[in-house]
């Protein structure tokens, strides 16, 4: 028997250009497709009002590492030079404490963290592939949680005896070959993490999607020896590009890459400026990532904001205006673009998802307007990247399943993930033999 839905009366932001949006519109959904948009659809559907709720498509997390959940904030004071040595360096490193356990409620509570605010679609570093063991815990969380995922199957890093990179990548072989290695067809595989020529030519010769960070102009440089390989193309996405040179650009939109800025983590950890408007000015797709939990929070409200404000914040200030060129400032619905279709074109899932397209599967949130922080809503996109945070997130529907309702998630016991999710801490810090930072600081352990 099939199942339709109909989302009716809400204030739809499409991000469909040639479907626009609906002051006052419905979305019909159909055994986890949408079907159709418009006015007034008289339909034999289950009805569910949406009256003054704004209805957009889940937003796509390009770049995240879910396993790390259990040392959410951990990192809020480190530099890069912190998070890199404390992380994977030495006995006390403490990603290297991780057993498959570990692996799978940092996984589990990540995802529902992300469902909960309205993130359909996430791409998951993974990075703590140890053994086989860890990935097979990774993805049985993420299959669990519903939510739609681009695992993207990374290196572990540093010191660690045995070493921790034995199972990447040959293991991948494993994994395209799983008959369960996608479940219901939500879970997807990628290759990850390096700019590195063996990766490249493995990801072009299964026909998988790679993400690579290129964290300096150095990795800059390297992707363009592989650019003269014949190894970039249309299914790479480029994670940081921060300090690239005007030839590394170049590269990566002549071969149609994409890039993913985690405009938080980035600053947070003193990378450097994040290099959006280096992406806008060559034409390059834009998504948006949020990077570690350990380092900053993944919500994507808090990620638009900080985008948003980053771009108008580079803007040429009026007294030395005339210098250069204009720079166009980004409206909210640049920034809604990034946050949905942009997402899912640099998760390279923009043909199933990213917009309320007939078609495409039903990953839609609805977001609740009759709250303080954003009634009366007077301009829609500004209300959802300006106004908003998590708290209105009302229903959220993946694949056509409603995975949460009335601000609730559905058929989760919230209370066990966030006890395993605190033994799970407790645990690696005492592995790793350090003791907790709780009022201190992880620039002081
Ligand atoms: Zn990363």
């Amino acid at each position: 028997m099939s199942s339709r839905v109909l989302l009716r009366g809400g204030v739809v932001l499409s991000m469909d250009p040639d479907i626009g949006d609906f002051d006052t519109g419905d979305v019909l959904v159909e055994d986890g497709q949408i079907v159709q948009l418009g006015r007034d659809l008289g339909t034999d559907a289950e009805v569910r009002d949406c009256t003054g709720k704004i209805v957009l498509p889940g937003f796509v997390n390009s770049h995240h590492h879910m396993f790390q959940t259990a040392l959410r904030g951990y990192w809020s004071d480190a530099l890069a030079v912190d998070y890199f040595q404390q992380s994977r360096f030495g006995p006390n490193a403490l990603f290297h404490q991780y057993t498959p356990e570990d692996v799978y409620w940092g996984q589990f509570g990540g995802a529902l963290e992300n469902l909960a605010a309205g993130t359909t679609t996430v791409v998951d570093t993974s990075q703590c592939s140890y053994t086989p063991e860890h990935t097979d815990a990774a993805l049985e969380a993420i299959r669990r949680s519903g939510l739609r995922c681009v695992f993207s199957f990374s290196p572990a890093f540093g010191d660690h005896v045995p070493p921790p990179s034995y199972a990447h990548p040959h293991d991948i072989h494993r994994l395209v070959d799983l008959p369960d290695a996608v479940g219901g067809g939500l879970v997807r595989l990628a290759l990850g993490y390096h700019v590195d020529e063996e990766l490249f030519r493995l990801a072009r010769d299964l026909g998988l999607p790679v993400f690579a960070h290129v964290n300096d102009m150095n990795f800059g440089r390297a992707l363009e020896t592989l650019d003269e390989q014949g190894l970039l193309g249309p299914w790479a996405t480029y994670i940081h590009c921060l300090g690239l040179e005007e030839s590394t650009w170049k590269a990566i939109k002549r071969t149609g890459g994409k890039v993913s800025i985690s405009g938080v983590a980035e600053q947070s950890l003193g990378m450097g400026r994040p290099t959006l408007q280096a992406a806008l000015d060559h034409q390059i797709p834009v998504s948006l990532g949020t990077d570690a939990v350990s380092i900053a929070a993944p919500d994507f409200f808090s990620q638009m904001r900080a985008i948003y404000l980053l771009q108008r914040g580079g803007l040429p200030h009026a007294a030395t205006a005339g210098a250069g060129e204009p720079v166009p400032p980004l409206l909210t619905r640049d920034i809604l673009e990034m946050a949905t279709i942009g997402g899912a074109q640099a998760a390279h899932v923009d043909h199933l998802v990213g917009s309320l397209t007939p078609g495409k599967r039903a990953d839609i949130i609805v977001l609740n307007t009759r709250a303080l922080n954003a009634g009366p809503v007077n301009h829609a996109p500004g209300a959802v990247v300006t106004m908003m945070d998590t708290g209105n997130v009302e229903a959220v529907m993946v694949d056509g399943r409603l995975v949460k309702d009335n601000g609730r998630l559905l058929g989760v016991d919230v209370d066990e993930v966030l006890d395993r999710l605190a033994g799970s801490a407790a645990d690696l810090a005492a592995r790793a033999g350090v003791s907790d930072i709780l009022l201190t600081s992880c620039r002081e352990r």
